[in-house]
């Protein structure tokens, strides 16, 4: 990952907690990666302990499903839609996995954010609070649009869908890695 440059702190502390075990860690005018930690693309901070080691198969889907993201990382946020096609014609469309592999693989040592297939989180492997959520919303949805009102935080709703259902939480977790592979397929 490469190491945030932009990062003013005004010589202040920062501090950040991993969303996996719950680490704290910070320091002056320190950034995430001075620290040992890692933000993903869908905003989860974490130690880079837990970085997850993607197949070759998940990276090649994530090229192929992330094109434009990864032209304009190298064309630019601002070039012109010509730039970032050209960019994808010359390197992904049509091209074989070694090379798709080698597109993956520069764009994950030059992104400021780890993709999504890295972060245990995206990838279900951690169930934490926003997990829940979005699948109690999703699953339960007539019984969340009456609860939301009375119970505020995810334990309540969580002890609510408990009670009514007979279930535990553990089934609720095994119940999601079981429908999904990735947090962003919960909608
Ligand atoms: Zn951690
Ligand atoms: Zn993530």
């Amino acid at each position: 990952m490469k190491i945030r440059t932009g990062f003013v702190t005004n010589s202040s502390s920062s501090s950040y907690i991993c969303e996996v075990c719950g680490a704290a860690e910070s320091g002056y005018d320190a950034c995430l990666s001075d620290l040992g930690m890692t933000e993903c693309e869908n905003g989860h901070i974490f130690c880079d302990d837990h970085l997850l080691d993607a197949s070759d198969e998940e990276k090649i889907e994530y090229v192929l499903n992330n094109k434009t993201k990864i032209a304009r990382k190298w064309a630019g946020w601002r070039a012109p839609e010509a730039q970032i096609e050209d960019y994808i014609e010359n390197n992904i469309n049509g091209k074989d996995n070694e090379k798709l592999l080698e597109v993956y693989n520069d764009y994950e040592d030059e992104a400021d954010e780890a993709p999504e297939i890295c972060c245990p989180i995206c990838m279900l492997q951690e169930i934490n609070d926003e997990t829940y959520r979005k699948y109690l919303n999703v699953k339960y949805k007539e019984d969340m649009e009456i609860i939301k009102e009375k119970r505020r935080d995810i334990l309540g709703q969580l002890t609510y869908i408990s009670k009514k259902y007979g279930i535990d939480t553990e089934d609720i977790k095994a119940d999601i890695k079981k429908n999904y592979k990735r947090l962003s397929e919960i909608k």
